[in-house]
């Protein structure tokens, strides 16, 4: 056990993403004295300290620059290892989002320590914290301990419960100017590529559609269903590779990974690179018009029939909800 917890608070479309309160959660189980510092990268960014307090952390160190208004690896590294020199933290814990998985081994790698990837589970066994990650593309899971040196490990989106919010709580800001040279990156623009407003791997109801939906008008359906439910909406790499859905939707092996509550899988086969991003997700229903169709195997509920016919009505059920 440690006493001393870092985590990276990660803000994405101006707003801090969900998982990095799941982190704090997550940090404060690895700690003897329970307290966790936050970390927020950026320029006006102190807006979301309040959040992060009430989120369960006690600290929360403001790095402030230009060149950190946007994710850019070399710049958030050499920021990160100037706190960590200072601050000498026993761990530190990332988001395994894109950023996350870019940032946490560039940051490993600097300090020569080990690095436990994509968390699902945190247990305290016998005095020493075990973590729980996938292997196997989610076929199976395993156990690691960390003996020596420094924690460093990335949290899968919606799998470790965050604290309740607490408004009463506040805490210690710190403000640092991290000296942040001689990287060779310009960001010119930033494209942003969703359907809907809702964040895809930390979504708590995903509707993802295969080839079964035929076009990319065919993803009209899954939008106004995803729309009732406050869904994000995603994809099989067999709908993106036929250009109905762009790839920032793809989910699977080669795409994002998705946990949310509620996984509606439409007209997707269930390949297992598929299954690879999704077999987690705690309740999938699957609609498919093939009674055959190996989704049918990992799903809780299965609707054997045309997407294109069940979905209108699954929409205008829920929109009486
Ligand atoms: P299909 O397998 O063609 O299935 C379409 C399904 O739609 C069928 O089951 C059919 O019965 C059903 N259907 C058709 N019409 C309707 C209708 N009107 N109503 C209801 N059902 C209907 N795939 C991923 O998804 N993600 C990945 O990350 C990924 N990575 C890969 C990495 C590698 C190295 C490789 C080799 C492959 C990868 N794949 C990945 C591809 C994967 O193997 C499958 O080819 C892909 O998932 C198939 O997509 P699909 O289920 O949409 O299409």
């Amino acid at each position: 056990m440690s006493q001393n917890m870092f985590v990276l608070a990660e803000i994405r479309h101006g707003a801090l993403r969900h998982v990095s309160f799941e982190a704090i959660a997550a940090a404060k189980k690895l700690t003897t004295s329970g307290k966790v510092t936050a970390v927020l990268l950026g320029e006006k960014v102190e807006r979301f300290t309040e959040l992060l307090f009430q989120y369960g952390a006690d600290r929360v160190i403001i790095a402030e620059h230009p060149d950190l208004d946007a994710y850019r690896p070399e710049a958030y590294k050499q920021a990160l290892l100037q706190i960590i020199e200072e601050e000498r933290p026993d761990g530190f814990l990332f988001a395994h989002t894109s950023q996350g998985r870019d940032l946490a081994p560039r940051i490993a790698a600097s300090l020569k320590s080990g690095l436990i990837s994509d968390v699902v589970k945190l247990e305290l066994v016998d005095d020493r914290v075990v973590f729980t990650r996938p292997i196997y593309s989610g076929k199976a899971f395993e156990e690691k301990i960390i003996e020596e040196g420094m924690i460093m490990a990335t949290i899968r989106p919606n799998n470790i419960q965050a604290a309740e919010s607490d408004p009463s709580r506040s805490g210690e800001i710190k403000t640092v100017y991290p000296d942040i040279k001689d990287f060779h990156t310009t960001i010119k623009d930033i494209v942003e590529k969703t359907t809907s407003g809702v964040d895809l791997t930390e979504a708590n109801i995903v509707v993802a559609g295969g080839r079964g939906v035929k076009s990319k008008d065919g993803f009209h359906p899954l939008q106004e269903l995803a729309d009732v439910l406050g869904a994000a909406v995603g994809a099989s790499r067999g709908a993106c590779d036929a250009d109905y859905c762009d790839y920032s939707l793809q989910i699977g092996q080669t795409g994002k990974v998705v946990t949310p509550d509620l996984y509606i899988a439409c007209g997707i086969s269930g390949a297992i690179q598929h299954v690879a991003g999704m077999s987690n997700s705690k309740v999938i229903v699957a609609i498919n018009k093939d009674p055959e169709a190996p989704i049918f195997s990992i799903a809780d509920y299965g609707i054997v029939g045309d997407l294109f016919e069940v979905l209108p009505v699954l929409t205008e059920e829920c929109r009486k909800v």
